[in-house]
């Protein structure tokens, strides 16, 4: 265990999948030496509700609705680098084939015109976040510091990256690294 002080991670999942957080515990072994160097804060695998302040804030996923909005802006005032992991958070990915429908015609068909429904309504209970009209990429929102492609990228480049980073190296992701699906 290296006597250094641990470096704080946040991860999340907005209109994404958790198939980039597979991807990331899919580093399998490697878990435990990454666990002598980072801590997580809020993240699916901890129980912590809101981000606090941390080194890394890593975010599946781009922004389909307001609580994602929110979350983003959380881990945008609270991470000092901040990585978009995936092709939901880069570009909008498979979700934002959506955007070229519309919302409301979308929302009609699966809560109150698809066959088999019963007494269907289209939920709107104040706790429920409202749906945005198209999904975005996470740059259109905050700056984003880095970009990990792939949908998901694999735990090796998720490895590369985060222990690059956590040396204090520029991130770069070699040969066979860099996938977009
Ligand atoms: S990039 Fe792929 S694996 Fe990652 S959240 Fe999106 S759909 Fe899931």
């Amino acid at each position: 265990m290296s006597g250094k002080p641990k470096l704080r991670v946040a991860t999340t999942s907005l209109a994404g999948c958790f198939g980039c957080h597979m991807s990331l515990l899919d580093i399998d072994e490697r878990l435990f030496p990454l666990l002598d160097l980072v801590e997580f804060d809020r993240s699916p695998l901890t129980d912590i509700k809101h981000c606090g302040l941390c080194d890394i804030g890593i975010i599946e996923g781009g922004i389909c609705n307001a609580e994602n909005v929110h979350v983003l802006y959380e881990f945008r005032r609270n991470c000092k680098t901040l990585i978009a992991i995936g092709s939901c958070a880069i570009t909008g990915g498979l979700p934002a084939q959506r955007n070229h429908l519309d919302l409301g015609s979308c929302l009609t068909e699966v809560y109150l015109t698809e066959p088999g429904l019963a007494h269907g309504h289209i939920p709107n209970d104040p706790e429920l976040p409202l749906p945005l009209d198209k999904v975005h990429p996470l740059h259109e929102v905050v700056k984003i510091d880095y970009f990990i492609p792939g949908c998901p990228p694999s735990g090796d480049a998720i490895w590369k990256f985060l222990t690059d980073l956590i040396v204090g190296k520029t991130p770069e992701l070699g040969h066979g690294l860099i996938k977009y699906d």
